[in-house]
Parts: C-alpha cells; structure tokens; sequence
C-alpha cells in the first residue's frame, strides 16, 4: 500500500515537473520571440547588431507589461530601453519629456532612422499641433513625446483613451523627486497618471538619482512592482585629467588646440569670464561663442544651433548650458573653474562622449578658488543650508587635491565601489613622482617669511624667480637673500609647489586680505630644518593627444576626416545636426570595415535600413575612392 502510494506520489511529481518543463519551453519560446524581434528592430532600425549591459532585460520586461524602473549612466543607452518596445508592441508609446530641445533632438534622431515619431510642446504653432494629433488619433505614430503639463491637460487626458497606448515613458524621472537635484512642479503631477491607464506598462529612466530619489519615483509615479535595473556609474571613455590652475586661460587655449577641431564645452563660473574666454578662444583662431542667462534667448537658441551642427567648435559657458544637449559628438569638456559639488561636476563632464567614443575631461584647480568659494559658501548661505554646501564642497575639493586613480574617487562618492585602478585618468597614466622637496618648500616658505604682507602667489613667484619689475625694486625685494633663487624653475613650476604646500596645510590663504599667502606653524620645523618635505614633481601640462585607453586601436584618421566632411555635407543639405546623419561611432567603424557593397554597409555598428537606404552610396563611393587611392 505504502509502496503504491510512493509510486502514486512519485507520478504525480513527474508529471508536475514534465508540466512545469512544459510550461518553461513555452515561457522560453515566447521569450525567445520576444528577443528575435527586439534584436531586429535593433538593427534594422537603429543600426546595432548586440544589446548592451541591461537594455534587453529591461524591453523583455516591459514588453511582459512589467514596470520598470532604469538607472543607467548619461550615454548608457536608456532611449532604446522603450524606442525598441515602442516599435515591437502595438500601439503609440508617450515619452514624458522635460525639456523642448531634448523632445526635438529625439524625434529629429528617430525621423532619420525611419521612425514615425512626433512631439507636441508649446514651441508649435496650433495647426502643427493640429495635425500631430490627427496623425496620433489615425494611429499613425509610433511614439509621441510630450511636456508633461501638456499631458496632463484633462482634454487631452482624456481624448488619449481613444488611442491605443502601448507604453508610457518618464525620461529624466529625478524630476518628480523632491529629493532628485532638478524638481519640477509639474512633474510631480505625473502621479496622477496610473489612474488613467491602469493597464499601460510604466517606465521611469533617470541618471541621477540616489536611493531617497530612487524610492521617491517609484512612489510618486505610483510604479506597480517595478523591475528596478541599476547600471554603474562609470564612463569608461572619458578621460578624467587634472591640471593646477595657472595662467587659465591660456591653458585652456592649449588645450583646445589639442583637440584637432573636436567639439567641445568650457565652463566658467561667471558671465564675465565667460565673455572674456570667448574672446581669447576666437582671437586664437577657435569657432567659439559664449552662453550665458545674460544673453537673450534668441541668441542662447542660435549658439546651442551652431554648436549642434558643428558649426561652432567650443560653446564657452556658464552652467545655465548643457541640460537638454543630446549632441553626442561632444569630445572634451573643460571647467576652467572648479563647481560647487562632485555631483554637477559629474553631470558636467557627462556631456562629453555620449556616443561612446573617447572623450576628455580636464579640470583646472587652484587653491585660491577653493579658498573663495568656501568664503562664499560661510558668507552666503542661509544656516540650513551651510553643512550640506560645504560637504558637498569639501568632497568636491578631495577630488581635485587627491593623489590616487580619480574614477574611483568619483565612483566611490556614487557608492559605486572599485578595486581597480582605471589606467585612463592622468593619476594612472603618469602617476605622481615624489621627490625630496624639502629645499624647494624651504625657498618658497622663507620668501613668504620675508616678505610679510606683500605675498600674493604671483608676487612670491616673481621674487623667487628674480624678475626686475617695479614693484620689487620700488619694494627693494631685489636685495632679499630669497631673490632669484628660483630663477631656473618656470612660473608654473613654483605655482605648482606653492599649491602642493597649501595642500599639506603648511601655508594658507587668507582670505580676509584678497587671498595672500600665510605661513602656518607647521612650517617653522621645515624652516628650521628639523623635518623633510616630500612632494610631487609637478605637472605642468596635460598631453590629451596620447592614446585614450578606450580609442579603437585601427582608426584612419585621414579617412575619418573625410567621411566626417561628407557627413556634414549631408547634414548641411538635410538642415540636422551631423551626429543625427551618424555618430562618430559609426564612422569610427566604417574607417575599420572599409564596407565595399551595400550587404558590408549594414554591417556598420549603427547603419540600420533606413540610413543603408539614404546614406549607404555616397559613404560607399568614398571609402572606394580612399582606397583606390592609398
Ligand atoms: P542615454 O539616454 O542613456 O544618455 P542614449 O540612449 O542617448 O543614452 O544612448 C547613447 C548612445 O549610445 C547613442 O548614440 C545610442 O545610439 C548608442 N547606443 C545605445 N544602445 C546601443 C547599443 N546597443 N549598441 C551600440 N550603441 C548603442
Ligand atoms: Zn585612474
């Protein structure tokens, strides 16, 4: 009997898992549909032949009718996180949108690849709003960006249950946050739309947002269980590179030149500079123009144009530039000042390289500014608000004074921990070479001694190299025994060493009397001999034209230039910016492929049907005839 019922029970086991084996063939069918027809969209439409780190997860998700929830780095891939799903489910997909010019580059970007995508905001006039509704009641659109107010509006809430609405996407998610750092009121609003489409898959996309920010989303969006996908924080190909400040601008001006006519932004921390740094860029020679809020907007709109179409080099800005920029061809970002937090310094240096290609970061630093900007903060900042600046500052400050690999300092201040070091910042590329710099800060540290008040850094850096100007003959510091003794050191060289001290704490600047040199006590043992000094020999320029870790090794400069020219041609005649022809990725491939036929061109990383169709010849004809002629 017993036995029976072992046999019995056993049986039934069977069968259960020969049914729940059944049932998983037939899950992994359906998901194996699910993957082949996202992986064509993929290519035939956006031109990629493989999913990156987390994209499919999220589609195959969200195609189940799942929630989801992204957190993936700017340049990470989040668009096609819900471009790919709108297109595979049946149905229009709304994409919530904060900004005009982000709703714009999107659609101009899904136009060219064949798409039928459209945006309504309040840059249109009625009769173009009103054929881009009849176009979405037609079912005619694949995905519809929208502001949010706009969509909000009962009318259109409610003439929306007409349609059939496959997906709603909230891009720049952080917004409905409190916490997130770029709240918006009518964000916030966006609650309200679980409600009215209760059986419509939501999905929120951010790429910053700290835990508070993350939870706060999911609740204000009313998210049902939501598939959370968190990718790290990295951008492998940017290049974190730091350089004590002396002399700002001509260092940026050398550091522009360096870029062989590649895109890129400045920051400065104030409209005056801004102005001033245009200038100096443009009587170089550079395509460079200014943006700041004292601008009108008419002039702010032409700028971002030029720079979108490369028709302008460097954009030199203040931080009102830059949200909204999708040009991903952006090669470098520089801030010739330092910004008040890790987090916008973050967010700045994000602009550059959202295409993937290698891309440069470079900050100048210097003590001084470090110095005004925390009087700033003691002096201007309402009580509540002081811890949290100066934190924010201080850790923003260790950043740029660290001696260690600066992509996992970043990282770890996202929490996002690393062991190893990066071999693409300039900590790792040439890391710093201590010396016995006991000498050195002697010299430097008695001529301040010497010279009491008079001890701005340039001031002791003209002593300490012997300079015959006027001030130290009118001053008779030609006759101190300091004078001259530094003279075979460059400017930069001192002001480098003077930094390093300031950073070992054995000077410090006052502020209280525009910022000159004071010695600390802790100097008076290295005076006295009684200690050794060690520092780092300094590094007087940053050399950007050395291979970036991430560059594709077999890039033919010479043909890149060509295909880049033929891309503007297009560009031009189209009236687009260039990257929405291709990106620089692709023509980075094409230089490697070398496509001969139509059947090599799709192959090309970012050539989908639509592009193979419009573009595929006149790139082909050029490669040929490059080749034909090497
Ligand atoms: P995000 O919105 O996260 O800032 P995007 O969606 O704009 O990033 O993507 C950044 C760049 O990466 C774009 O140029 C995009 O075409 C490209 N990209 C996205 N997914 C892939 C992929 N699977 N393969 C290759 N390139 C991709
Ligand atoms: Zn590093």
């Amino acid at each position: 009997m017993s036995l029976i019922a072992e046999k019995t029970d056993a049986t039934i086991a069977n069968d259960a898992v020969t049914e729940s084996e059944l049932l998983s063939n037939d899950a992994q069918g359906t998901a194996n549909d699910t993957y082949q027809l996202c992986a064509k969209i993929l290519k035939d439409t956006f031109g990629y032949s493989e999913f990156r780190a987390g994209q499919m997860e999220v589609i195959a998700q969200v195609m189940k009718g799942q929630d989801a929830l992204i957190l993936l780095p700017t340049g990470g891939g989040k668009s096609l996180c819900y471009q790919v799903p709108a297109l595979a489910l049946e149905g229009i997909t709304i994409v919530v949108s904060p900004l005009i010019s982000l709703m714009q580059d999107q659609v101009q970007q899904l136009t060219a690849q064949g798409v039928k995508a459209a945006y309504l905001n309040s840059s249109q006039d009625a009769e173009e709003a009103q054929q881009i509704s009849a176009q979405l009641y037609r079912g005619e659109l694949d995905l519809l960006y929208v502001a949010p107010e706009r969509l909000l509006q009962s009318y259109f809430l409610n003439s929306l249950q007409q349609v059939k609405i496959s997906l709603i996407a909230v891009d720049e998610a952080h917004c409905v946050s409190h916490w997130g750092h770029d709240f918006r009121q009518d964000y916030r609003q966006l609650g309200r739309l679980k409600s009215h489409f209760h059986n419509v898959p939501f999905i929120a996309l951010t790429a910053t947002a700290d835990h508070a920010t993350q939870v706060d989303i999911q609740h204000q969006l009313q998210l049902d269980n939501p598939f959370v996908f968190k990718g790290g924080f990295d951008r492998p190909n940017i290049r974190y590179n730091l350089l004590a400040k002396y002399k700002g601008f001509d260092q940026v001006v050398t550091f522009v030149k360096q870029q062989d006519g590649a895109a890129g932004i400045v920051y400065c921390n104030s409209r005056a500079k801004v102005d001033d740094l245009t200038q100096r860029l443009q009587s170089a020679g550079i395509k460079s123009d200014a943006y700041h809020a004292g601008r009108d907007t008419a002039t702010r709109e032409f700028v971002q144009t030029q720079f979108l179409k490369d028709d302008l080099q460097v954009v030199v800005a203040t931080v009102a530039f830059g949200m909204g920029i999708n040009k991903s061809n952006v090669r470098f970002v520089v801030h010739h000042d330092v910004p008040r937090s890790v987090e916008s310094y973050y967010q700045e240096t994000g602009r550059a390289g959202r295409d993937g290609m290698p891309a440069e970061a470079l900050l100048l630093f210097d003590e001084r500014d470090a110095a005004r900007i925390k009087q700033w903060i003691s002096t201007g900042t309402a009580a509540d608000r002081y811890d949290i600046e100066m934190h924010k500052f201080e850790a923003m400050e260790s950043f740029a004074e660290a001696q260690t690999c600066r992509r996992q300092v970043l990282l770890n201040y996202f929490s996002d921990y690393r062991q190893e070091q990066c071999g693409n910042c300039d900590i790792c590329l040439d890391p710093p070479k201590m010396f016995d710099g006991t000498t050195q800060a002697q010299q430097v540290l008695s001529c301040v001694f010497r010279l009491k008040i008079d001890t701005s850094v340039q001031y002791v850096i003209d002593v300490l190299r012997g300079k015959s100007i006027r001030k130290i003959l009118d001053n008779q510091h030609n006759e101190l025994s300091t004078y001259g003794i530094g003279k075979e050191q460059s400017d930069t060289y001192w002001h480098n060493i003077i930094q390093q001290l300031i950073h070992q704490g054995l000077l410090r600047i006052d502020m209280t009397m525009s910022g000159i040199l004071r010695i600390n006590e802790s100097a008076r043992t290295i005076l006295k001999a009684e200690r050794l000094v060690q520092l780092a020999v300094p590094k007087l320029s940053v050399d950007t034209t050395k291979r970036n870790k991430t560059e594709p090794v077999n890039i033919d400069r010479q043909l890149f230039a060509k295909l880049k020219h033929l891309r503007k041609q297009i560009a031009e005649e189209e009236n687009v910016p260039a990257f929405v022809i291709f990106s620089d990725a692709t023509l980075a491939d094409m230089t490697e492929k070398l496509p001969a036929s139509k059947s090599d061109f799709i192959g090309v990383n970012g050539v989908g049907q639509t592009k193979l169709e419009r573009y595929g010849q006149a790139f082909i004809s050029l490669i040929e005839d490059y080749v034909a002629t090497r």
